[in-house]
């Protein structure tokens, strides 16, 4: 599922390429996509003349803010992932224009796309475009759980799912202070959090946004912290090197463009380039970069953790 890194990496990819459009018209197979309103034909009627005024990210949650005070959420879930290009319908299925990443297998799964006005031809230029413009906002999605939503700009705000989210672990005003209250607090609203199992607690959204499986399974490795400690149990030193390795892990994948282990691609179709700092995430049975102790996986909340049993003890 993309995280924080990846969804940051199309919220830049998506702010070169579609800011200031207007959407045109809108085209599904699977029109359960857009949950928000529920009938597609209202949906495609709404955002028909909207532009984009501001693309931005909070959590895993991509937000268009548009005309008429109202926001497009898309929440990408376990396998989606917006795409910006050109595609024409040969034999019933949308086929990418011209040769290059948008044609990568798993950029194959359009269930969604939204026509887009003209990109603005810039003042200097005679062209239109500048190839890197492309005409559709598509969403590919293999699993097809990705949400759509449109919302008034307010009411999304306002919304509880959205007043819960925990800090954005790359804001400035995330200091470690802050991140030791938000982990180790009484009374937490998230069930997960009495459990007290710190990888369970860096995924939880409501505790810090924007973690899951991949990076927690990257920041524990790097800070020599077993998946399954308590965070009760963590010392005041422990603490402070997992805030340092969420941190550090976060902003190197950003500056890396994400991770396309799996279905995750750029808006241009391409990969990120954060595999070749992968340490530990499905990496069972491979050789830990720091001892050479095999990386052992182990299943624990219906999601999996990958750690050296040797360093991370
Ligand atoms: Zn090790």
């Amino acid at each position: 599922m993309p995280e924080l890194p990846e969804v940051e990496t199309t919220i830049k990819g998506l702010n070169s390429r579609v800011l200031k459009r207007a959407f045109v018209d809108v085209w599904s197979d699977w029109e359960k996509i857009v949950k928000k309103p529920e009938n597609f034909e209202a949906f495609k009627k709404e955002i028909k003349g909207k532009r984009i005024n501001k693309i931005w990210r909070r959590a895993k949650n991509i937000i268009f803010d548009l005309s008429g005070s109202s926001s497009l959420l898309v929440h990408q879930k376990m396998t989606g992932h917006l795409l910006v290009g050109n595609w024409k319908l040969e034999n019933k299925k949308w086929m990418p224009v011209e040769k290059g990443p948008l044609n990568d297998p798993y950029n194959r799964f359009l269930h969604l796309i939204f026509f887009l006005d003209n990109p603005p031809s810039h003042p200097l230029s005679h062209k239109a475009t500048d190839g890197q413009s492309g005409k559709m906002l598509a969403l590919s999605d293999a699993r097809k759980f990705a949400k759509v939503e449109l919302w008034k700009t307010k009411d999304l705000l306002d919304s509880k799912e959205f007043k819960n989210l925990g800090p954005e672990p790359l804001d400035k005003n995330f200091t470690f202070q802050k991140f030791k209250e938000r982990l180790l607090r009484q009374n937490p609203p998230s069930p997960r959090l009495r459990q007290g199992k710190v990888k369970q607690v860096l995924m939880d959204p409501y505790i810090i946004a924007g973690i899951g499986n991949i990076y927690s399974s990257e920041v524990l490795w790097r800070a020599k912290i077993h998946p399954e400690k308590n965070v009760a149990k963590l010392s005041d030193s422990e603490l402070k090197l997992l805030y340092q390795a969420i941190k550090k892990v976060l902003q190197l994948a950003v500056k890396l463009g994400g991770e396309s282990f799996s279905d995750y691609r750029k808006v241009d179709g391409s990969k990120g380039d954060f595999d070749t700092e992968r340490k530990a995430y499905k990496r069972e049975g491979q050789k830990c970069y720091r001892c050479k102790t095999l990386i052992k996986r182990l299943k624990f909340g219906g999601r999996s953790a990958f750690f050296c049993p040797n360093c991370q003890k």
